[in-house]
C-alpha cells in the first residue's frame, strides 16, 4: 500500500499516465495552477456533473437549471462585495521572493486566522508566530508585511481605451452570482414558486496565491452550485434537508463515510446564519469539498440595492412581501474528482510477486463501463465479432475497443482507469455463442451467452 504522503504523487502519476489530467500548456513548460482533463478525465468529470444534475435538478420539481455567462456586469462584483473584500492575506518571502498565503502558513503550524479577522489582526498573529513559520519554497523565516490580494481575475473585455484598471470586467469568481441576478427572470418565466432552487454548473476563476495540491486548488475550476430561495421561517429546516441531501450524494458516488466530516464555521460573516463545509480526507488531510451556507437575504438585498430593481417576492396566499433568504450548496468538480481518485486508488498484492494498480471507482463514475477485446488481434473472425458486440454496447454504454497487447496487459490498463467490466471474444464465442466477462474488483471471469449480454449489463451497471 502506498504511504499516505506519497499517495498524492501516485495519483498524479496515474492521472497523467492514463490520460485523466495533464498540466495545462505542457509542451510550453506548463502554466501554474491550471490543468486540462484528458480523455478519461473528461468522462469522469462529466459523470460527476451528470450525477449532480440528476440529484439536484432532474429529480426535483422545485429546482431548475441555469447556464449564465462567465462575463457579467462589473457592478455585480461590487454588489457582492468581491471588489472590496474578496481577498487573501499575501506575504512574500524576503529570501526567495515566493508569494504565500499568510493564513495558510499559520494553519500549517496549527494557528487559525478566520475570515472575519482584519488584515491588521492577522498581521499581529503572524508576527507573534513568525519564528515558527517557514517559507514553503525555501524554508526561510524572513517575510515582508502582509498585503491584501484580491482574487478576482480581470480581463480587458470591451475596454478599447487604456482605462482598463478603472473599469475592469472580471471573469466570474463564483457561479452563484449569475443565479442571483437571474432569480427574477426564472421566477417570472418558469412554473416555480418560493421555495425553489436554481442550479448551475460552470467555470469560475480565482487568482489563488498559492495553488498547490494538484487539482485541489486551481486558478480556473468548475463549480456545481445550487441556490435555494426560501421564506425566512423555513430556512432552518430546509438547510438541514440540504445538508442531508449533500452528504448522501458523496456516499452515492462512492466516497466512504469515514473519509468525510462536517466542519462548522465558528465566526460567521455578519449576514450568514449558518455555515458548514463537507470535508474529505485527501492524501494531505481533511479539506473542504463543498460549502453549505445559509446566507440570509444578503444576496438579493444587495442586488436590489445596486440594480434598483425590486427583487422581493409576494406570497400568493398571504400577500406578504419579503426578500427571500438563500441557502446554498457549492461544490467543486475538481475537488470531487480528486476525492474520487483518492478513494478509488488501490495497489493490490496479487501474490507471487505480482501487484496491480486499480481504480475501484463506483460504476456510475467509471469513465469506461465496458472494454471489449478480441482475444487475438490477428484472427479477423474474432476481431469482427468483437467489433459487432462493441457496436451494440456502445449505443448504451461508454465502451472501449482494444485489440493491442496481450490480454493480461489489456486487463491491467482497464483496471488503472477503473473499468468495471472487460468482455473478451474468443473461439468459444464463435463456436458456442459465449463471451467471457471479467469483473474489475473480484478479477473473476464468467461465461455469458452472447444473447444475454445486454441483459447482464443492464442488471450490473
Ligand atoms: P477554500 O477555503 O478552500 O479556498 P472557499 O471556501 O473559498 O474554498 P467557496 O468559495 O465556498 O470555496 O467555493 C465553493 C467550492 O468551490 C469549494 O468547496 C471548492 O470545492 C470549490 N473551489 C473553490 N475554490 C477553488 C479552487 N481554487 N480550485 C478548485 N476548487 C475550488
Amino acid at each position: 500500500m502506498p504511504e499516505k504522503n506519497n499517495k498524492l504523487e501516485q495519483i498524479i502519476a496515474l492521472a497523467k499516465r492514463r490520460g485523466f489530467v495533464y498540466p495545462s500548456s505542457e509542451i510550453y513548460g506548463g502554466f501554474a495552477a491550471v490543468y486540462d482533463f484528458g480523455p478519461y478525465g473528461t468522462e469522469l468529470a462529466k459523470n460527476i456533473k451528470n450525477y449532480w444534475w440528476k440529484v439536484m435538478v432532474q429529480s426535483r420539481q422545485d429546482i431548475v437549471g441555469l447556464d449564465s455567462a462567465i462575463f457579467m456586469s462589473p457592478k455585480i462584483w461590487e454588489a457582492s462585495g468581491h471588489v472590496s473584500g474578496f481577498s487573501d492575506p499575501l506575504v512574500e518571502c524576503k529570501k526567495c521572493h515566493g508569494r504565500l498565503r499568510a493564513d495558510a502558513l499559520l494553519e500549517e503550524i496549527g494557528v487559525f486566522a478566520d475570515e472575519k479577522m482584519s488584515l491588521e489582526e492577522i498581521q499581529v498573529v503572524f508576527k507573534e508566530n513568525q519564528d515558527q513559520i517557514k517559507c514553503s519554497y525555501c524554508g526561510s523565516t524572513n517575510f515582508t508585511d502582509l498585503k491584501k490580494f484580491n482574487l478576482l481575475v480581470q480581463s480587458n473585455l470591451g475596454n478599447f481605451t487604456s482605462d482598463i484598471d478603472k473599469n475592469p470586467v472580471y471573469l466570474r469568481g463564483e457561479t452563484c452570482q449569475g443565479i442571483y441576478v437571474n432569480y427574477k427572470n426564472v421566477l417570472d418565466t418558469s412554473r416555480v414558486q418560493i421555495p425553489f432552487g436554481i442550479a448551475q454548473i460552470g467555470k469560475a476563476f480565482r487568482n489563488e496565491i498559492t495553488a498547490r495540491q494538484f487539482i485541489f486548488r486551481t486558478r480556473e475550476f468548475e463549480q456545481m452550485e445550487m441556490q435555494y430561495f426560501v421564506p425566512p421561517n423555513i430556512m432552518e429546516s430546509e438547510y438541514d434537508k440540504l445538508k442531508e441531501l449533500r452528504w448522501k450524494f458523496y456516499l452515492e458516488i462512492g466516497i466512504s463515510e469515514n473519509n468525510l466530516r462536517w466542519h462548522e464555521h465558528e465566526n460567521l460573516v455578519f449576514y450568514a446564519k449558518k455555515a458548514f463545509d463537507i470535508e474529505y480526507n485527501f492524501p494531505f488531510g481533511f479539506k473542504e469539498l463543498e460549502g453549505l451556507h445559509a446566507r440570509g437575504d444578503w444576496d438579493l438585498s444587495r442586488h436590489s440595492e445596486f440594480s434598483g430593481q425590486d427583487l422581493s417576492y409576494t406570497d400568493p396566499k398571504t400577500q406578504k412581501k419579503f426578500i427571500p433568504h438563500v441557502i446554498e450548496a457549492s461544490a467543486g468538480v475538481g475537488r470531487t474528482f480528486l476525492a474520487l481518485l483518492s478513494e478509488a486508488y488501490k495497489e493490490e498484492d496479487l501474490g507471487e510477486g505480482e501487484t496491480r494498480t486499480v481504480l475501484k471507482l463506483d460504476k456510475k463514475m467509471s469513465p469506461i463501463k465496458i472494454a471489449v477485446f478480441p482475444l487475438l488481434k490477428n484472427k479477423p473472425e474474432l476481431v469482427e465479432k468483437a467489433k459487432e458486440i462493441f457496436n451494440i454496447l456502445k449505443e448504451k454504454y461508454m465502451c472501449e475497443f482494444d485489440d493491442s497487447g496481450n490480454i493480461g496487459k489489456r486487463y491491467r490498463r482497464q483496471d488503472e482507469i477503473g473499468t468495471p467490466y472487460c468482455l473478451t471474444v474468443d473461439f468459444e464465442t464463435l463456436e458456442k455463442g459465449e463471451v467471457t466477462v471479467r469483473d474489475r474488483d473480484t478479477m473473476k471471469q464468467e461465461k455469458i451467452l452472447e444473447k444475454d449480454i445486454l441483459n447482464y449489463f443492464s442488471q450490473n451497471l
